[in-house]
């Protein structure tokens, strides 16, 4: 999608520090960090939320949650303490970004309910 803004990190066209990258999926610093550690894991292919997803994306959503994300908690010390993720899912889901992505939180206690 070329007005989108996370299609645009994964095709470098915004240069961006990647915490983690492979043929599927690019991990980056949240700009807006509410943790220690706040990472965005995002596919490289667009796909709006987690709603838009198909039987197609099986594998692409089991590396992210079996493979990147708990790899990228043990590399950034976050793994033993425990941590968050989050995908947030339309309006009221707080979805500001349509393009899917797993926000990976830790580094401090997290509170429950969100907000
Ligand atoms: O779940 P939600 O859609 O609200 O998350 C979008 C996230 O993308 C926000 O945490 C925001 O800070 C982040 N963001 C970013 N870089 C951008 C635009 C948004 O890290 N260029």
């Amino acid at each position: 999608m070329s007005d989108c803004i996370f299609c645009k990190i994964a095709n470098k066209e915004i240069p961006t520090q990647a915490v983690y990258e492979d043929d599927m999926v690019i991990a980056f610093n949240d700009l807006e960090p509410q943790a220690p550690v706040h990472v965005l894991v995002i596919p490289k292919k667009h796909i709006a939320s987690l709603l838009a997803t198909t039987a197609e994306d099986k594998e692409l959503l089991a590396h992210i949650t079996c493979e990147v994300i708990p790899m990228l908690a043990k590399k950034l010390n976050i793994a033993e303490t425990g941590f968050r993720t989050v995908a947030n899912t339309g309006e009221e889901g707080g979805q500001t970004v349509q393009h899917l992505h797993f926000h990976l939180l830790g580094g401090r206690s997290m509170q429950w309910p969100p907000g």
